[in-house]
């Protein structure tokens, strides 16, 4: 604990993230539709969480297939994953075949183009490459359209590009009312058909909760593992994975009329106390929150007072007696869960996972829950 706590007065801030509760998640997604494989998608450095060291976990978990949104991304993934599945979501780039080629790394194909070029590049390896085959069905950002998908059909350029998945991507999944989901679902299912023998994925995290209807042969989920909640407004089915803690540099006390940070943004309408946390935006937490989140001191719910800075967080600590110099504040964890700080920020939890920032130390635990 002492090692610790000297490392986080070091950095100023201490991320821990909880490898068994990434395995549980991913365990738990999967039990929504437990006859088939769940994958895992672990692009932008596993949500934040650290690839590298996040996939072997989810490998020894029994996870077999994992997604990624780069080639660089891909190549850090085989290095720790040396059997695994890896697709590579954004594609065929142009230029990227050898990388992907040497790694052993399949692309999702979205377009004619990316299947020629993926062909062609398997002709002159001397061997078919394996990729999946991207069918956009509402998304209109990458993939095929469900016709040119229908009209490809049968193609022999599919056995020539090794199509071994077929995938689409929800737009609204975790807004179970949307009629769009019932659409997209219902135009995959037509795509399917047409591919018989060749597997389909549509689920992401939230769409693992949309029923079995969405499951086809393979999930595909990312967020929820990493402990964003795949159904909000509902209670949230994940552990929580991730734990931010900064310490306390100063405490003081102002007086009624005296501001705090920069552009004077907060006025003390009484006295106050405050405290100075060593973390700001530059480690990731989002300055959009400022005036608006909270950490916790002692279990107390402190608001974060003034402009966040690049490297300090003011919190207003009058009613926390724990506030001291040298104690953690969390700022995320326990009743700060990743996704209200996003909603504190405006945003999405899923982008305060994936700003989360190089500076902090950071801990990686296994616990039992
Ligand atoms: C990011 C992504 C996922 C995972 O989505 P989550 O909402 O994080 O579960 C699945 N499929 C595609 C195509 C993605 O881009």
């Amino acid at each position: 604990m002492a090692i610790i706590d000297a490392e986080a007065a070091a950095y100023g801030a201490r991320l821990t993230i909880d490898l068994s509760a990434i395995a549980e998640n991913w365990r738990r997604l999967g039990a929504q539709a437990p006859h088939i494989p769940c994958a895992a998608v672990v692009k932008a450095d596993a949500y934040g969480c650290g690839l590298a060291e996040v996939a072997p976990v989810l490998w020894r978990a029994g996870c077999r297939t994992f997604f990624v949104a780069h080639a660089s991304e891909a190549i850090i993934a085989r290095s720790v994953l040396p059997d695994a599945v890896i697709y590579v979501l954004n594609g065929l780039i142009p230029g990227g075949g050898p990388a992907l080629i040497a790694h052993d790394l399949r692309p999702v194909l979205g377009s004619r183009e990316e299947l020629d070029e993926w062909a062609a590049l398997g002709a002159e390896a001397g061997r078919p490459l394996a990729a999946a085959l991207h069918v956009d069905t509402g998304m209109n950002r990458l993939g095929l359209t469900v016709s040119e998908a229908l009209a490809l059909a049968g193609d022999p350029i599919l056995a020539r590009a090794e199509i071994d998945l077929l995938m689409s991507h929800l737009v609204s999944a975790e807004r179970p009312d949307e009629a769009v989901n019932r659409r997209q679902c219902e135009a995959f299912g037509r795509v399917l058909r047409a591919y018989p023998g060749i597997p389909g994925s549509l689920a992401n995290s939230s769409g693992c909760y949309l029923g079995a209807g969405i499951a086809n042969d393979l999930l595909r989920p990312g967020y929820a593992i990493f402990g964003g909640n795949p159904t909000p407004g509902r209670p949230n089915p994940m552990r929580p994975v991730i734990r931010l803690e900064a310490l306390i540099a100063q405490v003081r006390d102002v007086e009624a009329g005296d501001s705090a940070g920069y552009n004077a943004y907060w006025t003390a309408a009484g006295p106050r106390r405050l405290a100075t946390l060593s973390v700001g935006y530059a480690d990731g937490y989002p300055r959009a929150a400022s005036g608006r989140g909270h950490a916790l001191v002692g279990g107390v719910p402190c608001p974060i007072v003034g402009l966040i800075s690049m490297d300090l967080i003011i919190l207003d600590v009058t009613d926390a007696p724990a506030a001291r110099r040298g104690e953690p504040a969390i700022l995320i964890g326990d009743a700060l869960d990743v996704d209200s700080v996003g909603r504190a920020a405006g945003t999405i939890g899923y982008e305060i996972l994936t700003n989360l920032g190089s500076r902090y130390v950071r801990h990686y635990v296994e616990t039992i829950d």
